[in-house]
């Protein structure tokens, strides 16, 4: 059977709208990102909004701090390709502001804006405008008081903040809420979630927060939002990544596709990790793929293998693949030969295939080519290479040359 998307219950919330972006119930889940530029730069901050959408964000988020920058959201938002989200630090007048600069979201930190008449002011305008907020609770500015009866930044003090917030909402009628409950330690972001999961149905967005630079960012990210996914839980997901913020909405894109939760969109890049039997440099050879794939929308799962060896046997559900010999590469489509390449034109023949796969599918690239002499071909050149010595791909003997220097 084949298997291309985990079988996860997700957890029934409610759906609201983001502008034109479902978030919640049965709509996909959604990828956010965020701004890094300041909102009062209006064409900066525009290009990273159509950065991060070709990345694949669905929703972008940009702060709001000041006048100038609810001034530049006014300029922003009717010229974004998605949805934006207004982040509100201290001052609940900027969130007015911003809902006056017409941002199709908000998001407010409960720890920040304490007051509840200021919180209900908002809340109430939000509801006469339609529009939603999303109280983004965060371990590290947690309301002192909660802090202090609960002896820390602990999930039940959390989700007591988010609850306290939903009730100053509630109080007005309002109630196009999301939620998240952010830390930057995995183990206590996904318990918050877990708990916070059990008492409430409106839609959540995932997050580690101040994750860090990759990899080690991407690595926690991934850890507290996957795990909390594939327990059926979360709506929109942000990757907080020291980095380039198309690298965020790239990871969370990717996060999804991986998990079968979005459809792809985006090259699958499968490859091998390269042993003994590879006789080119598998990593050099899969980052030029890499690099050759990144811009192009190409929805399919592509491989690059080290040896033809057991390659094209290892890749044969890939719908296209490259398998490396000494000086040529084997190409096949869903583990069938089609043709045999010189090294240096590895990477433009799978780009050439992929693109011809893409446009006219699997079955019309396999009519391209006569199968059989392909095949007696690929394997003629097989038992070649299996006789020839190819080149030492992992550098092999240098390695050695230094080991037995450092031990004599
Ligand atoms: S495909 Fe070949 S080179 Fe790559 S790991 Fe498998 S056996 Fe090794």
């Amino acid at each position: 059977m084949e298997v291309s998307s985990l079988q996860v219950e997700r957890k029934s919330t409610r759906k609201i709208s983001v502008g034109s972006v479902e978030v919640g119930g049965d709509s996909p889940i959604t990828v956010q990102s965020m701004t890094i530029t300041k909102t009062a730069d209006v064409d900066g901050t525009l290009q990273q909004i159509y950065g991060l959408a070709a990345a694949g964000a669905d929703i972008v988020r940009c702060t709001c701090n000041e006048t100038e920058a609810a001034e530049g959201l006014a300029r922003i938002v009717p010229r974004s390709p998605v949805p934006i989200i207004a982040d509100i630090h201290h001052q609940y007048k900027m969130a007015m502001a911003a809902m006056e600069a017409g941002v199709q979201g908000l998001r407010l930190n409960p720890g920040n804006i304490r007051r509840p008449e200021h919180i209900k002011t908002v809340a109430s305008e939000a509801r006469d405008r339609g529009i939603p907020i999303r109280i983004g609770v965060n371990a590290g500015s947690l309301d002192p008081a909660l802090y202090e009866k609960y002896g820390g930044a602990t999930p039940e003090a959390m989700v007591e903040s988010a609850k306290q917030e939903i009730a100053y909402f509630e109080d007005v009628g309002f109630d196009l809420i999301k939620i998240s409950v952010k830390a930057s330690s995995v183990p206590l972001m996904v318990e918050a979630y877990r708990q916070l999961s059990e008492v409430t149905d409106y839609p959540l967005h995932l997050g580690v927060t101040e994750a860090g630079p990759p990899p080690a960012g991407l690595i926690k990210a991934t850890a507290g939002i996957a795990t909390l996914l594939l327990e059926g839980i979360g709506d929109t997901i942000r990757y907080s990544l020291t980095a380039d913020s198309v690298e965020e909405a790239r990871a969370g894109r990717q996060l999804l596709e991986a998990l079968g939760l979005r459809e792809r969109k985006n090259v699958d890049l499968i490859a091998c990790p390269s042993c003994g039997r590879a006789e080119v440099d598998v990593i050099e050879v899969a980052n030029r793929a890499m690099d050759a794939f990144s811009d192009r929308k190409l929805p399919l799962q592509i491989a690059v293998m080290g040896c033809v060896v057991n390659g094209p046997g290892e890749a044969r559900d890939a719908d296209l693949g490259i398998a490396a010999g000494n000086k040529r590469g084997h190409l096949f489509v869903r583990g069938q030969n089609v043709a045999v390449v010189p090294e240096n034109e590895m990477v433009d023949q799978l780009v050439e295939w992929a693109e011809f796969i893409n446009e006219h599918g699997v079955d019309a690239a396999l009519e391209r080519v006569d199968l059989v002499k392909a095949a007696r071909e690929a394997e003629k050149d097989r038992a070649r290479l299996l006789d020839e010595q190819g080149a030492d791909a992992n550098h092999s003997a240098e390695k050695i040359v230094e080991i037995r220097k450092t031990t004599s």
